[in-house]
């Protein structure tokens, strides 16, 4: 297999494409590319797989890709379109002591043990039940051989936790799911990345997402060889939006897999 193999779990927005009820041509199509869950990735190594963010859309994800094994969780924030199906990390914790890794920023940390305070709770660990074992991050940390780097970033007033993925000889890989500017500190993380995986939520901007054509502003300053768009909303149709981009700038969907070599 691969040494690092990244699969789009999901790229829509918090709504999903298609939307609930909606009647538009894109909630509509008929191309599959066109049809995106939460936003979530799910990365598989030769050590270990983990999976970054688990939205609503999670058990249907892992049972789509064929997701048998899951090593570690890492979470960007703690909105409800990234941290909804967290509950459905149970399968991979099946055992009396058997825990899972958990690795979020402290803010967003209190968040699910907030939200999922059974599971973090030491008086209720049943053999059935999840048992998350906390890692706050407070600075780069290895899974296996692969070195994670924590990439802050603001998404409205709150702080997202993007990543970037580096192996001994592969070129650096960025995520960054939910994010409206990119502090300098950060930016400077990720300059010349081979690959970056960047929010674009539509055209027209929004207070708390990259739209398109920042979206290709920051790629380009940044330098990134390949570009990928992510956590996309019910106004971007996969094909135009694809034919309408500049050169090292592609759409994500949900199902695509890189294989780094
Ligand atoms: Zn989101
Ligand atoms: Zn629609
Ligand atoms: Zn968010």
């Amino acid at each position: 297999m691969a040494p690092f193999e990244l699969t789009f779990l999901g790229t829509g927005t918090s709504l999903g494409v298609p939307m609930i009820g909606c009647a538009c041509p894109v909630c509509q199509s008929s191309d599959p590319r066109d049809r995106r869950d939460r936003s979530s990735i799910f990365i598989r190594t030769p050590e270990l797989c983990w999976v970054v963010d688990t939205g609503p859309d999670f058990r249907h994800q892992c049972l789509r890709n064929h997701i048998s094994r899951v090593d570690a969780v890492l979470i960007t924030h703690s909105h409800s379109d990234h941290i909804m199906g967290f509950d459905d990390l149970r399968p991979f914790t099946f055992g009396e002591e058997a825990r899972i890794p958990v690795y979020a920023s402290p803010a967003t940390m209190a968040g699910l043990r907030h939200t999922f305070s059974f599971a973090f709770d030491e008086q209720n660990r049943y053999a059935g039940y999840l048992k998350p074992e906390p890692f706050e991050i407070t600075g780069p940390f290895h899974l296996g051989r692969t070195l994670i780097t924590p990439l802050p970033v603001q998404h409205g007033r709150v702080v997202t936790t993007g990543f970037r993925f580096d192996r001994e000889g592969m070129p650096a890989v960025v995520y960054l799911p939910d994010c409206k500017s990119i502090p300098d500190t950060t930016r400077d993380l990720i300059l010349d990345c081979g690959i970056l995986i960047i929010d674009a939520l539509r055209h027209r901007t929004h207070p708390t997402h990259l739209s398109v054509e920042e979206a290709i502003a920051v790629a380009r300053d940044v330098r990134a060889g390949q570009t990928y768009f992510t956590h996309l909303c019910h106004d971007l149709g996969h094909a135009a939006l694809e034919a309408s981009l500049p050169p090292g700038i592609r759409v994500g969907y949900d199902g695509l897999v890189l294989s780094m070599d």
